[in-house]
């Protein structure tokens, strides 16, 4: 069972990724707790460059999160699954699709067809999409401390169209997706969440 959780930043995808893998560890579960970019050796390093190196040009950045999850499905999530782990993880393919294709200038069709070369067409069961307006992400941002890496520092206009691309996507895969308002108490959110995976536990 594959479950990613997206939304943008601060939208409260770690706190839920937490509470739903120890939900699951305590059902007898082997979870494994991975997140894009960075869940390998590899990923750190380009994770460093991605966020906080100079400037990249887009196609380049889109190939080195295409990079990232080439490496990150091969090593640690395809292995996973193929002994029954759950993996609960940090960001995908619509992370790519959201920031890459919806926030910069590339097609989507071309950010998909390379995520889906990069993964070898690895989609997840459950993804579970926290929206919050970019206001919110924001703020909590501010609220946690420490400086924002560059995507973080992004104008607004960015943000909202990544949002917007984030829905448009839910909108298009209903029966993948769980959308939720980030505004709701964790604990609301954290009941919408296993409400909808105790139904897929037997995968
Ligand atoms: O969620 P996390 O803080 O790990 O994401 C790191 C940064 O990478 C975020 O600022 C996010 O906006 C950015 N990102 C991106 N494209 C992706 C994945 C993450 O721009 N495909
Ligand atoms: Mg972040």
């Amino acid at each position: 069972l594959f479950i990613t959780l997206e939304g943008g930043d601060g939208a409260g995808k770690t706190t839920q990724a937490e509470l739903l893998s120890r939900w699951l560890g305590e059902r007898g579960r082997e979870v494994v707790r991975t997140r894009e970019p960075g869940g390998t050796p590899l990923g750190a390093a380009l994770r460093e460059q991605l966020l906080h190196g100079g400037e990249v040009d887009p196609r380049a950045e889109a190939l080195l999160y295409a990079a990232d999850r080439a490496q990150h499905v091969a090593q640690i999530v395809r292995p996973a699954l193929a002994r029954g782990a759950v993996v609960v993880q940090d960001r995908y393919i619509d992370s790519s699709l959201a920031y890459q294709g919806a926030g910069r200038v590339l097609d989507p069709a071309e950010i998909r067809e390379i995520s889906e070369w990069a993964s070898r067409g690895l989609w997840p069961d459950l993804t579970v999409l926290l929206d919050a307006a970019p206001e919110l992400g924001a703020a909590r941002r501010a609220a946690r401390g420490g400086s924002a890496d560059r995507l973080e520092a992004e104008e607004s206009g960015f943000h909202r169209a990544v949002r917007e691309g984030f829905l448009a996507l839910a909108r298009n895969e209903p029966g993948r997706f769980l959308v939720l308002d980030a505004v709701l108490p964790v604990a609301e959110l954290h009941g919408a969440v296993v409400a909808r995976v105790a139904g897929l536990l037997d995968r």
